[in-house]
């Protein structure tokens, strides 16, 4: 490729067939994919926002209104539309939730940028005035929370009704948002005066059939496998549970031993002491009290003969993420040696039991005493209402998690974009000069939420917007967001709709980071290896950018 010229022999200096294009075009190309992104996500957000059906290239059908499934979904080839699901991916991973408003923040953050460098205003005055303006953003949010405790039944039900009311679970969310509630709670451990949260210790296990209201929520573990034998007993109460890391089996030998056997004698010698192994490991069991064991490794047919002949139950072949939260959930030691076994290493639960839920058998570990680790089992009707439900229960335990350890809610429903929009325009008259255009900018991309959740309503975007400006005037109306069934303007923390602040925090900073990355590109390279330069989005249709398996972007011919 020709980059240049000294006379008339053209100097090379990039590889043939390396695609480039640079300066206002490569911004504009890189901003139009973006863009098309935002649009793609755009219609789903809020509780009144429309559903996607993700098809992918093996022809699985997903409906969500996720906005991170969705974005994963999305085969995109541009590299500057995945830098915007990677803002997803980022959202969805710090805080759980918020992730198609943070996607369509970006989205507004460059379209507003691109009219800046329409009037010949350069990328660089445009990052400086982003960066103030998310600084500034991030202190009126802050300002605008309110406490909320661990305690607080009613406000963290609300957090996370708000969170899974636009999924697709809106008859079981009351039930939903409960059991979220309860089960981050009973996680939830303080440490040093600060709570911690971990919802991986929240199993999430989805088995098919009857409905979204009897998913359950199990003080304790549910092992999605059988007992060992039929023999043994189905139920036991008052459990004491072993849980062993270490085989019921007889070591083999790590070589290749050969043993001589010459006499029937013999041969039943070394049976009987394979047996009498067996035995003193059961022996041992039984001695330290235990009536349950769950093994992760295997255990001998000789040993589980011992075992159901003792009345003990047994599971083997456990996974060990299941092992580590069944002893938070009963309290008791994952050993690594039947020898060491004692009687204060054993987990306690009121009821171990094997139930059968469908075609499947599965092992519940009930009532344990203040358990550190719980399951929930999530029941419905179909394979999607089930997916969507897990996906819902992901945002309301992420919610409820980001409230209890921050302590801090804001409201919902447009209202602190609203006033977060009102306060910047005031700022960017402080800050002048022409950064006070892209503080302003700023400011217009963030009312895009407001604007999206009425438009996604089926409301007049115009006449919302207006009144909600006039609304946000006065500072007692800074909770006044969308009431998106009547489109009047409400107090949202009246209306119970209210989000963890640290939600809305990552959505401005990671919203505000993607956007000046994309704005700081002015080459855009691309290699030969690379596959082809990335082709001008023009003339997609928004909303068909590209969905996982039908062709994509990178279907485009290059330009
Ligand atoms: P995200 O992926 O960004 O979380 P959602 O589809 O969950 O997108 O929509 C979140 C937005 O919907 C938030 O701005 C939230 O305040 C708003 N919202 C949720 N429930 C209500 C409600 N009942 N009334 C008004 N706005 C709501
Ligand atoms: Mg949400």
């Amino acid at each position: 490729m020709s980059v240049g010229s000294s006379g008339t022999v053209p100097v090379l200096v990039l590889k043939e067939g390396t695609g480039r294009t640079t300066g206002r075009e490569a911004q504009r190309n890189n901003i139009m994919a973006a863009k098309i992104v935002a649009e793609t996500v755009k219609t789903t957000l809020g509780p009144r926002g429309m559903d996607k059906m993700l098809v992918s290239s093996i022809g699985d059908v997903a409906i969500t209104n996720d906005g991170a499934t969705i974005m994963k979904e999305l085969d995109v080839q541009h590299p500057a539309a995945k830098m915007l699901v990677e803002v997803a991916k980022a959202q969805d991973n710090e805080v759980g939730d918020g992730t198609t408003t943070a996607v369509v923040l970006a989205g507004e953050l460059l379209a507003k940028a691109e009219s800046l460098l329409e009037r010949n205003i350069h990328p660089t005055v445009i990052i400086d005035g982003y960066k103030k303006a998310s600084e500034k953003a991030q202190d009126v949010l802050d300002s605008l929370a309110i406490p909320v405790t661990m305690n607080d039944d009613r406000r963290l039900m609300e957090v996370a009704i708000t969170s899974m009311g636009s999924k697709g679970i809106t008859v079981a969310k009351e039930h939903f948002a409960k059991l979220a509630v309860e089960a981050v709670r009973q996680v939830a451990e303080e440490k040093d005066g600060k709570i911690k949260a971990d919802i991986d210790l929240i199993k999430v296990l989805k088995k098919h059939g009857k409905s979204l209201e009897e998913t359950e929520l199990v003080k304790g573990m549910v092992i999605d496998k059988e007992i060992a034998s039929p023999q043994m007993p189905k139920i036991i109460d008052g459990a004491k549970i072993a849980l062993l890391n270490a085989k019921l089996e007889i070591k083999k030998t790590e070589f290749d031993a050969k043993i001589n056997i010459e006499s029937p004698e013999q041969m039943k010698l070394f049976l009987d002491e394979e047996e009498r192994m067996l035995r003193e490991m059961v022996d041992k069991i039984i001695e330290v009290g235990a009536n349950v064991v769950l093994c992760e490794k295997g255990i001998d047919d000789v040993a589980v003969h011992f075992l159901a002949k003792r009345g003990i139950m047994a599971v083997k072949s456990l996974s060990s993420s299941d092992m580590e939260k069944l002893a938070r959930a009963t309290g008791g030691k994952v050993m690594a040696s039947i020898k060491d076994l004692t009687a204060d290493v054993l987990g306690k639960a009121k009821r171990v039991e094997e139930v059968k839920i469908g075609d499947d058998k599965l092992v519940y570990v009930r009532e344990c005493k203040n358990p550190k680790a719980v399951t929930v089992v999530i029941r419905g009707g179909t394979d999607h209402v089930i997916d969507e439900a897990e996906r819902s229960l992901h945002d309301g335990l992420s919610v409820v998690r980001n409230a209890i350890e921050d302590g801090k809610i804001v409201a919902g429903g447009g209202a602190p974009e609203a006033e977060v929009a009102a306060q910047l325009r005031d700022y960017a008259v402080m800050v002048g000069g022409r950064e006070q255009l892209a503080v302003e900018a700023f400011a217009d991309a963030v009312e895009a939420i407001p604007l999206t959740l009425a438009e996604n309503s089926g409301l007049d975007p115009i006449d919302i917007m207006v009144a909600l400006r006039s609304k946000h005037e006065k500072a007692e109306n800074k909770h006044q967001g969308i009431e998106v069934f009547s489109g009047e303007i409400k107090d949202m923390l009246e209306l119970k709709v209210v989000e963890p602040l640290r939600v809305k925090l990552q959505v401005v900073k990671s919203a505000t980071e993607a956007a000046n990355m994309i704005l700081k590109i002015d080459d855009l390279i691309a290699s030969k290896g690379g596959g082809k330069m990335p082709p001008m989005p023009q003339g997609m249709p928004p909303g068909a950018g590209g969905m996982g398996g039908m062709g994509g972007m990178g279907g485009m011919p290059p330009y």
